[in-house]
């Protein structure tokens, strides 16, 4: 593994491999604002810094990245900091498979980006970031020591890299891994109730999507939710409360699907009295999608809106939980404006999840207002006003809704904290003038 393509082309514990023979236990790869380009801390690993400075389509400018293999069952950790303008880079830990280091750099790359824009279109004084542990298929993920000692080494990895990222839950991560992650950082959020958090945020981020869908609705002056046919994939943790606000709110009718078939059981107890079919699938089929009904809620996966799916859906709406919705942002997001479908773009409508930790730090107090208020219709930054303002915007500019959210969420990205300013980079730079890769 010596020619620059190798490495970028290893796999995560081939490339581990690599780091354990050349005595390598950390290193960086932070962007020079002067010279344009990022730089790696290790010349042995300059491919890696090649990689990113000629990538056309998931690197931008991100301030840091930071890396490390974990103490015991040679895992990799990653610190993806996106843009620190609005405040420390804050984003869930991922925990994941990856068939090569560059599958690896590219997830972090495109998540951190994804979870600066959340947090600057919610208005948070946050900035974008993400963490990764690379699952190592030697460990079993279900064995509780194992956990116990990884996650907790991420917080110790966290703790290192002095607060320039705030990590949280994200998938393959539970609360549990985050009372561990705790242990070992104060840098961290959606820690456990029982140690001062705000618990699990998927009820939140439901009630989010559906004030996403009642601004979709109101934009097309189709009246409200009451009536209504809603097809939903996946009955997760967020479309399972999701159903719930959406009965309260009297849809006429709710198809969801699941691959479940437990869980499936469990949510129709739960609203035996109301009208959901309840569907087993598949996980390749994405009939769902095509289903009869006025608003489709993806709550699944990613990257269901592409060629093949587009042309067959039916809804005159999408919104839905789902992170990456489009498979690509551009062509797919200008294939459903084609077709006449209004698309509410998801990390518009699924930021409620952030917005429920992104206040831990100040205390609890009963009906929030620095929550609730994303949830009303007429504060400026709401889910339900942003919504509307993006569609708005996207019909008098003839532009697909995520490409105007995305650029609305851009240029509140560069707007420093009004406290600490751009402090985040300072912290970077700091690292590296401390040399942390030789830590
Ligand atoms: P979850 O894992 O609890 O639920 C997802 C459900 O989808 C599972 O029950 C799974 O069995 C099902 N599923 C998977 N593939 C399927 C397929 N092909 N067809 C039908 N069902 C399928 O996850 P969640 O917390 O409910 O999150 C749902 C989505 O929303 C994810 O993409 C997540 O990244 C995103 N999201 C969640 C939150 C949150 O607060 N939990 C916040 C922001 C975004």
């Amino acid at each position: 593994m010596t020619n620059s393509i190798s490495l970028i082309q290893a796999n995560p514990q081939q490339f581990i491999q690599f780091l354990n023979q050349n005595n390598i236990k950390r290193f960086s790869l932070v962007y020079d604002k002067k010279a344009d380009k990022v730089n790696v801390s290790d010349v042995r690993l300059q491919s890696l810094a090649d990689f990113v400075n000629t990538d056309k389509r998931d690197f931008m400018r991100h301030e840091g990245m930071l890396f490390q293999i974990s103490e015991k069952h040679d895992v990799l950790f990653g610190a993806f900091i996106h843009k620190t303008n609005r405040g420390q880079a804050s984003g869930g830990l991922r925990y994941w498979h990856y068939a090569s280091i560059e599958d690896f750099l590219r997830d972090g790359m495109r998540l951190s980006k994804g979870m600066t824009r959340k947090n600057a279109l919610a208005n948070l004084w946050w900035g974008g970031g993400k963490g990764i542990m690379v699952h190592n298929p030697a460990n079993d993920k279900n064995d509780p020591k194992m956990r116990e000692e990884l996650y907790k080494d991420y917080g110790h990895f966290v703790s290192s890299i002095n607060g320039c990222y705030i990590t949280a839950e994200d998938v393959g991560t539970n609360e549990q891994d985050m009372a561990n992650v705790f242990s070992e950082t104060r840098f961290t959020t959606c820690i456990p109730a029982s140690v001062g958090g705000s618990g699990n945020p998927s009820s939140a981020t439901a009630l989010g999507v559906v004030h996403g869908m009642e601004a979709a609705l109101k934009f097309l002056d189709l009246g409200t939710l009451e009536g209504k046919t809603v097809a939903v994939q996946g009955m997760g943790h967020v479309a399972e409360p999701m159903m719930g606000y959406m009965f309260e709110r009297n849809v006429a009718k709710i198809v969801a699907v699941d691959i479940n078939q437990e869980l499936i059981d469990e949510v129709k107890a739960k609203y035996a009295n109301k009208n959901l079919d309840a569907r087993l699938v598949d996980i390749k089929d994405n009939s769902i999608l095509f289903e009869e009904c006025d608003i489709l809620a993806p709550c699944a996966t990613g990257a269901i809106l592409n060629g093949e799916s587009i042309p067959q859906i039916k809804a005159k709406i999408i919104c839905g939980a789902s992170n990456n919705q489009l498979k690509d942002s551009k062509i797919h997001g200008q294939a459903i404006a084609d077709r006449g479908i209004t698309y509410v773009p998801d990390f518009l409508v699924n930021r409620m999840g952030i917005v429920n930790c992104a206040d831990e730090q100040s205390g609890y107090i009963d009906n929030d207002p620095y929550f609730y208020r994303h949830l009303e219709q007429d504060f400026e930054f709401s889910v339900f006003q942003t919504a509307l303002r993006v569609l708005q915007q996207s019909q008098s500019s003839d532009t697909p809704p995520a490409i105007v959210a995305t650029k609305l969420a851009d240029e509140l990205a560069l707007e420093n904290n009004p406290i600490y300013g751009h402090r985040g980079s300072k912290i970077i730079e700091s690292l590296v003038n401390n040399q942390w890769h030789k830590g």
